[in-house]
């Protein structure tokens, strides 16, 4: 009974920080590769679910709200609805989208506190920080601003320097200044609370051995922290918006959003459950070792999904530890880093305002920042779009369903006898099939685009030597086997483009009029598909239009303008 079983996976992507909307930098290295894999997973059947939600906690929403005159809460309402919007419009599907500003994850959060408290994995510490006395309060790094010890530009922050990218320590900057008030803060002594990290280095390097099948960049940023020898970490923090933290004499302090951050991962499939009128059921999926906890991120979250958070976890002893960490590099913005506080960024509904979804999905899936950083540039994307989605896949959907109309009187003809080119393009499906799923699998979302990509022009070189509107005058029967096989390969194809493009694969389901939704179909009998014959097809609609030059020159010009 034991392999019948569905695979049950629980995937999570990085949850977005609500103090500004979704930009393509997030969308590529987290959620469009975390999107492209569950869609396939479920197309697979296998026990999947799909977990993220709103981080609204931490120093930069205090930042924007400050700067706003506005709550914190405000600003993560804002932004908390706009992300979820972003997200349902480019068609990633979660099945829970929850916020840490919930009830239910304060609690949560504040129980596995106390449970790593009890058990003697958190211990107190004084420590010396900077302290405005005209905002009579402690300052987070992000508040303090300075002259870089480094490259000695103005402008460096307590924890970075943007001139020359480098971490810092708020006590390393020169000069340091109030951020809100510009005063010179003192440093004071406060008392903080620190998760025993140290600890579990040895348990964190065992268990990361076994870890042959993770990504490069993970194994070897976390074998640098490892060869550094890890320190116990604070968890909490001097402001007054995030989770407080739950102990007599910690009035003020709140858990670091990074400690409560990944818990969201637990209490969004806890609201998941409740929602679902089945409030357990989270528990089958973090309770059980048989469940793949996958957590797709960018590289700038490797350190806490793949050391601290484990380790939260190892500590804790109730959930399972993560078995994938596929996290991306960064994407580029026509060749230049991008940079939100510039407004170097392409906003996703800036993009939504102008073009559909679609077209944002493959390019970003086929140019994703798998292994090293890559570019959006403008004019790619138009030449990713035009020439392959246009003219490739939409080119031979457009012709073979105008031809079948004109033709066949938009019925699907039938094939008596197959021959062999046709044996042989059903067999490409069916090899290519089996070759996107295995890169899928292993999280090449890129690799299997491109593989997408091939399917449909094999399927054109297939359409032209087969030459229907040839044989349509000197073998009827010879035309309809091609229209016929040709359909096949489309229905399969619509099941297969789901991951990438799922706007356009209902599209061409529906054009096909195929039974239901194309997603209850099988990954694995995609290539079986077929009609009968006299089947009638939907309504033909143009799968994907072209994108003109002069529209993308008001893309180009519009981000050079709005940048500083
Ligand atoms: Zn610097
Ligand atoms: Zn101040």
């Amino acid at each position: 009974m034991e392999d019948i079983l569905p695979e049950k996976i629980l995937v999570t992507a990085a949850l977005p920080y609500a103090n500004g909307p979704l930009h393509l930098g997030h969308l590529a290295g987290a959620y469009i590769p975390a999107d492209v894999y569950v869609r396939y997973q479920r197309l697979k059947g296998s026990d999947v679910i799909f977990i993220c939600g709103s981080d609204e906690h931490g120093v930069p929403i205090t930042i924007r709200a400050d700067k706003e005159k506005i709550t914190p809460q405000e600003v993560v309402d804002r932004y908390h609805f706009m992300m979820k919007d972003s997200f349902r419009r480019l068609g990633i599907d979660f099945d829970n989208y929850s916020r840490t500003s919930l009830q239910l994850h304060h609690k949560i959060s504040q129980d596995i506190f106390l449970d790593l408290n009890r058990k003697g994995y958190i211990r107190e510490q004084e420590v010396k920080q900077l302290y405005c006395g005209t905002c009579a309060r402690f300052l987070p790094d992000r508040y303090i601003e300075g002259e870089c010890p480094h490259c000695h530009s103005n402008g460096a922050r307590g924890d970075q320097c943007e001139s020359c990218g480098r971490w810092l320590e708020p006590e390393q900057i020169i000069s340091p200044k109030c951020k809100v008030c510009s005063s010179s803060p003192e440093f004071r002594s406060t008392k903080h609370w620190y998760f025993r990290l140290s600890e579990f280095q040895k348990r964190l390097e065992e268990w990361q051995a076994s870890k042959e099948d993770w990504k490069s960049n993970v194994r070897e940023f976390c074998s640098g922290w490892f060869k550094e020898g890890l320190t116990d970490r604070p968890i909490t923090r001097d402001i007054d918006w995030g989770i407080p933290v739950p102990l007599p004499g910690a009035e003020g302090k709140v858990l670091y959003v990074w400690f409560d951050a990944p818990i969201g991962y637990i209490s969004s499939t806890v609201e998941w459950a409740q929602l679902q009128g089945t409030p357990e059921r989270w528990r089958d999926y973090w309770c059980d070792a048989r469940t793949r906890l996958i957590h797709f991120i960018g590289k700038d979250n490797i350190v806490f999904h793949a050391i601290v958070w484990p380790a939260v976890l190892m500590a804790n002893a109730e959930f399972i530890l993560p078995d994938q960490i596929p996290a991306n590099e960064f994407l580029t913005i026509e060749g230049e880093k991008l940079s939100t506080s510039r407004n170097w960024a392409i906003w996703a509904d800036e993009y939504l305002a102008v073009f559909p979804p679609d077209p944002l999905r493959y390019y970003l899936a086929a140019n994703a920042p798998e292994n090293k950083d890559s570019d959006f540039a403008w004019k790619d994307f138009q030449a990713h779009n035009n020439s392959e989605l246009a003219d490739i896949l939409g080119n031979l959907v457009n012709r073979s369903l105008s031809f079948i109309q004109k033709q066949f009187d938009g019925k699907t003809p039938e094939a008596l006898t197959l021959a062999n080119e046709d044996h042989a393009i059903l067999e490409t499906l069916k090899e290519a099939t089996g070759r996107i799923g295995r890169s899928l699998d292993a999280f090449q979302v890129r690799r299997a685009a491109v593989e997408l990509m091939d399917i449909a022009r094999a399927g054109n070189k297939y359409f032209n030597d087969s030459a229907p509107w040839s044989t349509i005058k000197s073998d009827r029967n010879r035309c309809a086997a091609t229209l016929n096989t040709t359909l096949r390969l489309e229905a399969a194809l619509s099941i297969l483009m789901d991951p990438f493009l799922p706007f356009s694969a209902e599209k061409l389901w529906k054009m096909l009029n195929g039974p239901g939704s194309h997603r209850d179909q099988r990954w694995d009998e995609a290539h079986k598909l077929s009609f009968p014959a006299g089947h009638k097809l939907g309504e033909r609609e143009i799968l994907f239009n072209k994108i003109e030059d002069d529209i993308i020159e008001v893309q180009i010009q519009k981000l050079r303008s709005s940048s500083t």
